[in-house]
């Protein structure tokens, strides 16, 4: 396709709390993409001393993507797991709807969906292009 994907990230307003870093103010994210004429197709964080993975927090950031997006993303950086460094990730359609009736906050247990399929898994299908451009907005 040879079309850029730059990535826009707030780092004003986020919450930090012992175990739990969780972003506020994702508007700005909105109108940057906005006036960039651009689309979210995902989201990124990074799990500092954890391996890669989805919490159960991840699994409803994720739900609020692909409500939007069907195909969208989401991508965990562990850079301290010494077996693979990141996770690029959907929620499978048994997930989906584990999680469209999830009313729980915080860190909490899903049950498997009927279907016997995972909540979520790698995406096998997304090919990483190492020469699209980066633009960064930091908004400190
Ligand atoms: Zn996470
Ligand atoms: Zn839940």
């Amino acid at each position: 396709m040879g079309t850029a994907l730059p990535i826009s990230r707030t780092l004003r307003g986020i919450f930090n709390a012992r175990f739990i870093c969780q972003a506020l103010q994702e508007e700005e994210i909105f109108a940057i993409l906005h006036g960039q004429s651009l689309f979210p197709i995902g989201w990124i964080h990074t799990h500092p001393s954890q391996t890669y993975f989805m919490s159960s927090i991840d699994f409803h950031t994720q739900y609020s993507y692909q409500v939007m997006v069907p195909e969208a993303i989401g991508i965990v950086m562990a850079p301290t797991d010494t077996s693979r460094s990141y996770g690029i990730f959907r929620l499978s359609d048994g997930g989906k709807k584990i999680l469209k009736d999830c009313p729980e906050k915080g860190f909490h247990l899903h049950k498997e969906p009927v279907d016997g399929s995972p909540l979520y898994g790698d995406c096998s299908n997304v090919y990483i292009n190492s020469c699209l451009r980066l633009e960064i907005f930091d908004l400190r």
